[in-house]
């Protein structure tokens, strides 16, 4: 079986796409077959893993408009996972969508006969709450908040989990909110402790395990076109593989490990 999970926050900067790329990489590590898809026009995921979207003929736009099997668009990436990329073109999707019956379906339409080749797929969600973070909620069987740990990170949470409740109420009632993952914390000072406690009172939100530590290491991951868990050893790879060990786990059956940021 599957698992398509969503990463989405309509927030930028707060870690989607090095989410995305580095869990991605180490559910490899752990021996699945993983696929990531960039549903960012900005192409950020595509650029990290080491595509330059500027070269690429094909992408996903053209796997949402229904011109290209999703296979045909698949490449793959030095970490080992398999990518469909995107383009600057993916931009022109939201308005070419809007027009069509059943947009918010053109993704999971495209993915449906991928389903047997891969163990997990994860989708890299824009930075809005539009027609393609739509897409990706609703092709998605679970989806998970990435949170940055400062002040003003509670903006917006209210607005994405009434869209993850609509979705689940109009075209995915099987949509998980599986919580937030803090990401670029710092465990040295007790503010990003702080911030999360007051979202996850405020909004009542699982708090994943573990906390992901701010490093200078993931922008020169970026940088070099493949993730920090290609790199040397570091904290940040650490903390993806133990994420990726504990959503492993609890796929096969286990409940997840959260963390509490008023006790550690
Ligand atoms: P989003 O996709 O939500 O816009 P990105 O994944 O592109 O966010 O991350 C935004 C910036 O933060 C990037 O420059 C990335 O390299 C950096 N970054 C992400 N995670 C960390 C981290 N744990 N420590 C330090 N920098 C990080
Ligand atoms: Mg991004």
């Amino acid at each position: 079986m599957t698992t398509v999970l969503a990463v989405a926050n309509q927030k930028g900067g707060v870690a989607k796409t090095t989410t995305v790329a580095s869990l991605g990489a180490a559910l490899v590590g752990l021996g699945q077959k993983v696929l990531v898809v960039d549903l960012d026009p900005q192409g950020c995921l595509t650029f990290s893993l080491g595509h330059n979207p500027d070269r690429l003929d094909a992408s996903v736009h053209e796997v949402l408009t229904g011109d290209l099997a999703a296979q045909e668009a698949v490449i793959d990436t030095e970490d080992g996972v398999a990518l469909l990329p995107a383009t600057i073109d993916l931009a022109g999707a939201e308005a070419l969508l809007l027009m069509r019956p059943g947009r918010e379906f053109a993704l999971k339409r495209a993915l449906a006969p991928l389903l047997d080749d891969y163990d997990t797929i994860i989708l890299d969600c824009p930075p809005s709450l539009g027609v393609l973070t739509l897409n990706g909620l609703t092709a998605a069987q679970s989806v998970l908040v990435p949170l940055q740990c400062e002040t003003l990170a509670h903006r917006g949470v209210g607005q994405l989990l009434r869209t993850v409740t609509e979705v689940q109420q109009i075209t995915n009632p099987d949509l998980v909110l599986l919580g937030a993952l803090p990401t670029l914390y710092d465990a040295r000072t007790t503010h990003s402790r702080d911030v999360l406690s007051d979202v996850s009172d405020r909004y009542n939100l699982p708090v994943l395990a573990p906390p992901i530590p701010r490093t200078v290491r993931f922008a020169e991951a970026t940088a070099s076109g493949a993730t920090v868990l290609a790199g040397r050893k570091n904290k940040g790879a650490q903390a993806y593989r133990d994420l990726a060990e504990n959503l492993a786990k609890h796929w096969a059956g286990s409940e997840l490990a959260t963390f509490s940021p008023g006790s550690a």
